[in-house]
């Protein structure tokens, strides 16, 4: 009986998918591509690799780049740490070698953002180095093939599959063996309905044959998520609006966005109109006009539940000033990066400038 990484690499080499980052061998290149496809599906990411390519073309040019630059490139893409770092770890590769990517795995490992999964792939796939990468797609078909029911996220779990993952690592083939079992975990060993009836690796499937593909992997842990209600005052002042840039140690940190009134419980319009900080951003003795223009808009993080109401607050045009807020033409609004839920925002209401 052929073995796994032999069954494993054969169906890759007639089903794989044919993807710009697999075509080079560029670490630059696959370092991106890596960090995008981290929290993204392939799908999504796809254009998102090539326009940052295109605006980013190597380390020089990334790490000369603004942050504002770099993340209006990222917008839409969410876990907005992923550019931020990528920023960083570019300037600290100019700043220690001048632009030349590192090429050996710890120090690929020390970029910021990078973790253990991430150097495995670049290293791996840029350098044919013999390490097995451990991402969502390989945990899944370890598990069901090997019938493994430790939780994949205990400790003893992660070291369980990573020393299996390096054993059964084809060490000749890396890159192609890595890139297989990713593929394979991505469309065939898929989480929800597998395609097991046409799987080359049923013959040797434990989870296939004791009916428990269902069951793995296993989780200790279900993700938490905390649900947040967000109010967003969209101003409109004499062609203006004002927008403000998150800072904290929160969602979507250094981007931009409306005026903001979170509370603990779903508003009703009445109570925000009436909320204290809005006194506080146009002071007394102004009478704003206010309209509704979306209310229980549902933005899911991996943590966090944000039920997200859009007001429109029109001023009287003397108001130029929100302390704290930064005074935007609207011809301009599309220069600031901004959160998913923001630009589409944007896109659904249908605003002009009085
Ligand atoms: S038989 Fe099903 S569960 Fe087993 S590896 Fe194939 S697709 Fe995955």
């Amino acid at each position: 009986m052929a073995l796994f990484d032999e069954i494993i690499e054969q169906w890759f080499c007639e089903n794989g998918r044919s993807l710009p980052w697999r075509e080079t061998k560029d670490p630059y290149r696959i370092w991106i591509s890596e960090i995008i496809l981290q929290q993204t599906r392939v799908n999504q990411g796809y254009q998102y690799y090539l326009r940052f390519i295109e605006r980013f073309p190597d380390v020089k040019t990334l790490a000369s780049g603004s942050e504002e630059e770099v993340l209006h490139c990222w917008q839409g893409l969410g876990y907005y740490s992923r550019a931020r770092n990528l920023h960083q770890a570019a300037r600290d590769i100019v700043e220690m070698t001048g632009g030349v990517f590192p090429d050996s795995y710890e120090k690929v490992r020390a970029l910021k953002g990078v973790g253990d999964y991430t150097a495995a792939a670049i290293c791996s796939f840029a350098y044919d180095m013999p390490w097995a990468v451990v991402d969502g797609n390989v945990y899944r078909v370890l598990a069901r093939v090997f019938g493994i029911s430790t939780p994949i996220d205990s400790t003893k779990g992660r070291k369980e599959f990573v020393a299996l993952a390096n054993e059964l690592l084809d060490v000749h083939h890396p890159a192609l063996y890595n890139q297989a079992i990713m593929d394979f975990g991505a469309l065939v060993c898929t989480p929800q309905s597998p395609r097991c009836g046409n799987c080359p690796l049923s013959g040797m499937c434990v989870a296939f044959e004791t009916g428990d593909v269902n069951k793995l992997p296993v989780k200790q842990h279900k993700t938490k998520q905390v649900v947040r209600y967000f109010n967003y005052i969209y101003v409109r002042a004499n062609g203006h609006t004002f927008l403000n840039k998150r800072r904290g140690n929160d969602v979507w940190r250094n981007l931009y966005e409306l005026p903001l009134i979170e509370t603990d419980r779903e508003l009703s319009a009445e109570e925000v109109y009436a909320h204290p900080a809005l006194r506080e951003w146009i002071g007394e003795g102004v009478s704003p006009v206010f309209t509704q223009l979306l209310r229980g808009v549902k933005h899911v993080l991996s943590h966090q539940i944000i039920y997200a109401n859009f007001y429109l607050m029109e001023l009287p045009a003397s108001v130029r000033l929100m302390p704290g807020f930064l005074l935007v033409p609207h011809e301009r609004i599309q220069d600031y990066p901004v959160s998913r839920l923001v630009a589409s925002f944007f896109e659904k209401s249908d605003l002009t400038f009085g």
